[in-house]
């Protein structure tokens, strides 16, 4: 038989009152002696007493043979150096991207790998009727967010509406139901942390009952079954830093999914998709560039000009001889980071060319190249 994913969370040895260390027969004989004080027939009516029987039945189920036995304990070490569900409790270690990998543990029968790949490849399910008392991590979640240019460019608070595990509307995400409060935990006293033999040393390890929260959901709320998350569409609040790029991808920490049982959130990532304006571009992290039209005269005779910028417009010279293309560097005018330094304005001069000249304005064009006597090809040597 398969290990089951309870065994990362009972101490089948704790409901026995026995250490890991104990032989099968102290097994079957402290069964034989819990069984009979907390059996139902002679304890008709009583509840805790039933609850008691059930797990030391449970308990027995696998401790009794010896098969089973073997495999739980194979488990318990895995939980006793950190592997389990409570692990990814705080969120270490593995963090987005686990879901849906397999693990090769090397165990040859299938069995932990089996129960371990069948864990790590449920994370993006629900519970599936394991204890959920462990706390988990909630989903690293990714969105799209489509941002005007100038929202990015100066930064903008706005929302992302999501569909995903949500703190529970019942229970407000502790999992127990309304009207009750979650119990100490019997095993570790409410300290969330046992003490476990290994060999010659003995260590703290999290409780595996509690999961490390000290503290254990009697009544689980009956909307989200203790889960403490429901799925729902909800809208989140997001920060837009000033001058996020077109397919930025911006992590907002502990906005993603809820966790379960009391775990943290995960992160939510939004990827920004920035619009176009109809002057400005982007250069870089925080510059802007800009296309400015001047005349040929204006071109050849040197100006100043206004060009428009984030706020005020500036005047900017357009020196003597300019050519198609020329840029020049209006500086702090760029964007405004929230750290460090603004960027600068580039402004980039396209010489216009007349596109139609009446007799006139050709005559005069004409009586201009008279004057001008340069070849810009003669270095073509043509
Ligand atoms: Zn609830
Ligand atoms: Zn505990």
């Amino acid at each position: 038989m398969a290990p089951e994913r309870e065994w990362f969370e009972k101490d089948y040895y704790g409901v026995l009152g026995l250490e890991s260390s104990t032989t099968d027969k102290d097994i079957q004989k402290a069964y034989r002696k819990l069984a009979k004080e907390f059996h139902p027939d002679a304890n008709a009516g009583d509840a805790k007493a039933e609850e008691r029987f059930k797990e030391i039945s449970a308990a027995h189920a696998v401790l009794g043979d010896p098969a089973k036995r073997k495999e739980y304990d194979e488990v318990r070490r895995m939980v006793a150096s950190g592997v389990g569900p409570g692990a990814f409790g705080g969120g270490g270690g593995f963090g987005p991207g686990f879901e849906g990998m397999t693990f090769d543990f090397g165990d040859g029968g299938g069995g932990l790998g089996d129960i371990l790949g069948g864990l790590f490849g449920g994370g993006g399910r629900r519970g599936r009727g394991r204890q959920a008392n462990a706390p988990q991590r909630g989903h690293d979640l990714e969105t799209e967010l489509r941002l005007d240019f100038l929202d990015a460019v100066h930064g903008v608070e706005t929302s992302v509406a999501l569909t995903s595990d949500a703190p529970c509307s019942k229970c407000h995400g502790s999992g127990a139901e309304p009207g009750t409060v979650p119990e100490r935990c019997a095993t570790c006293g409410g300290s969330g942390a046992i003490a476990v033999d290994q060999g010659p040393f003995s260590v703290s390890q999290v409780c595996p009952t509690c999961a490390g929260r000290g503290q254990v959901v009697t009544s689980p709320c009956s909307s989200c079954r203790g889960a403490g998350v429901e799925r729902r569409k909800r809208n989140v609040k997001v920060r837009i830093p000033a001058g996020v790029r077109d397919g930025q991808r911006i992590r907002i920490a502990r906005r993603g999914g809820a966790g379960r049982t009391g775990g943290p959130a995960g992160d939510l990532y939004v990827i920004v998709h920035v619009g176009s304006h109809p002057l400005f571009t982007r250069s870089g992290a925080r510059d802007l560039a800009i296309t400015v039209p001047v005349t040929f005269s204006e071109a050849a005779l040197g100006a100043q000009v206004k060009v428009p910028t984030l706020d005020a417009p500036v005047t900017v010279k357009v020196p003597v001889g300019t050519e198609s293309g020329k840029t020049v560097r209006v500086r702090g005018r760029g964007i405004q980071p929230s750290k460090g330094d603004a960027g600068d304005l580039l402004v980039k001069f396209d010489v216009v060319v007349p596109k139609k000249l009446n007799a006139e304005q050709r005559a005069a064009v004409e009586a201009l190249v008279e004057k001008l006597d340069d070849d810009p090809r003669s270095h073509l040597g043509v």
